[in-house]
């Protein structure tokens, strides 16, 4: 029945109804609301003021509805905690019943964010920085569940005070910020309270239809930095742009970034990318750090790598971290914030150390330079079956465009990632590559790889051979294939 061109017209159809299915579960009803009003406490003392929330969740549910606090220590710190008939209720462990009225259960309660920010103080909970707490939803927000409702969708909106802000990665219209298709547990890093917040435009990702605009949502929280703020916008900007060139436009239509100074330190901290239902990313910087400092650190353009892909439940991390530490030193090579020659000396340098994950399959070892070193040799892999028309950018691009723009949002198993950068590949590259090294255990030899490529490092210098069996190779790896050559980036420092 199906044509050699085009498809069915019952295809067609089907497809039709799917698409507009998929717009109305977007407008739907939510399965919750929740309602959220922000009061800023004034400071006393030598306690900086901060953000209380009164919190009303709202389900539809002819059955019971256990509405789940964040094992973290959150739950204890929700006060006041009533039905909508404003009856009190009992927590039992980290959790309250709530017996629906009318079809709707009801849970309202009070927090103290800004107190439980300064007790807590953890990047992965809560933490505080002069009037404004960065958090992971779940800190403030109680996850609903109820029989036959796994993921409910939930419309939240937040009423902030003049002068403060909320922000969190989710789509957001009219005042009403959507999650769908995860949980709160998942929902990602959220700012309540006095932040510097700007919006930064970035280049759409490829696929997005004409006019939609893609945005960065930057907080700065409050911190004695010696570079100027503006340094800190460009630099987050200007490796966005970095970012939308090894990617073909940047990897969300919206994100949020949040920056959080570290007092007295130098240099970028740690860095985490939570992307459930929205991208969000916190990277700690130092306030000591320089604008050169900023340039030259791998943490962020690691953590946007990241934002392309979406979690990889199972074992899965070698694969995402592996990417992003791979591709990270090649998207700032072809931005010019790195020479060719710093990219192949940081992998000689440091890719003994993805050996003995090689070793265990990827099953143990490092999962960054274990995955790293499968990586090079994937790219090499697809580069030569392809006669150099593809490499992994083409896989990483492919597999987002296959799954559309909200592929980073989501979790998928690392079958099902191979599989749609494979579909763009247009063969099973790396799913031949993943047969050959997942659970098998192998003994790279790097000295012949090196030599195979034509790269040497002596002491802190590289050589380069043209004349080895791979250096067609090497020379697009680093730089791009010819003709698709990335936009610079101005330096940030000089
Ligand atoms: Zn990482």
């Amino acid at each position: 029945m199906l044509g050699r061109r085009g498809m069915p017209l019952a295809a067609i159809v089907v497809l039709i109804l799917d698409a507009a299915a998929a717009v109305r579960a977007q407008d739907a009803a939510p399965d919750c609301t929740a309602q959220v009003d922000v009061e800023m406490i004034a400071a006393r003392d030598d306690v900086p003021a901060g953000p209380v929330l009164a919190v009303a969740m709202a389900c539809r549910s002819s059955v019971p509805v256990q509405f789940f606090g964040d094992g973290s220590g959150a739950a204890a710190a929700l006060k006041s905690v009533r039905d909508g008939a404003d009856r009190p209720i009992e927590r039992d462990g980290g959790t309250w019943r709530v017996p629906p009225e009318a079809g709707v259960a009801t849970l309202r309660y009070r927090l103290d964010l800004g107190a439980l920010a300064r007790a807590i103080s953890s990047v992965s909970v809560a933490v505080s920085r002069g009037e404004a707490v960065l958090s992971v939803a779940s800190t403030w927000l109680v996850e609903p569940r109820w029989q036959g409702t796994a993921e409910p969708s939930i419309d939240i909106t937040v009423k902030t005070p003049p002068d403060t802000v909320f922000l969190a990665g989710l789509p957001e219209s009219n005042g009403v910020w959507r999650l769908r298709g995860t949980t709160v547990r998942f929902m990602g890093y959220t700012v309540f309270g006095r932040a510097q917040a700007e919006r930064l435009a970035v280049p759409p990702p490829a696929g997005m239809s004409d006019g939609d605009q893609a945005y960065i949502d930057l907080a700065i929280l409050n911190g004695d930095f010696d570079v100027a703020r503006g340094d800190l916008v460009e630099w987050v900007r200007r490796t966005a742009l970095m970012t939308a060139g090894y990617w073909d436009g940047f990897t969300n239509r919206r994100m949020l970034v949040a920056l959080l100074p570290s007092p007295g330190r130098r240099g970028v901290g740690y860095g985490r990318t939570v992307p459930g239902g929205g991208s969000t990313v916190m990277v700690q910087v130092g306030e000591r750090s320089s604008r050169a400092d900023l340039q030259n650190d791998w943490v962020l353009p690691h953590e946007f790598v990241h934002t392309g892909m979406p979690f990889l439940r199972g074992n899965g991390t070698w694969f995402m971290e592996g990417a992003a530490t791979y591709v990270e030193p090649i998207v700032r090579a072809r931005a010019g914030w790195k020479t060719e020659a710093e990219v192949w000396r940081e992998w000689i340098e440091n890719m003994p150390r993805g050996l003995s994950a090689l070793d265990s399959g990827l099953e143990g070892g490092s999962a960054y330079w274990g995955g790293a070193l499968f990586f090079l040799m994937a790219d090499i892999e697809i580069r030569r079956a392809t006669a150099g028309a593809k490499g992994v950018e083409d896989c990483f691009r492919g597999a987002r465009h296959e799954g559309g723009v909200m592929t980073p949002t989501q979790r998928w198993t690392v079958g099902e990632y191979v599989g749609r950068c494979d579909k763009a590949l247009g063969a099973p590259l790396m799913a031949g590559m993943v047969a050959r090294y997942v659970g098998t255990s192998h003994r790279i030899d790097l000295d012949a790889l090196w030599r195979d490529l034509g790269v040497r490092l002596d002491g802190t210098t590289i050589t380069t051979d043209d004349a080895a069996p791979l250096a067609a190779i090497r020379k697009i790896i680093v730089a791009g294939p010819p003709g698709r050559m990335q936009q610079k980036v101005p330096p940030l420092a000089n």
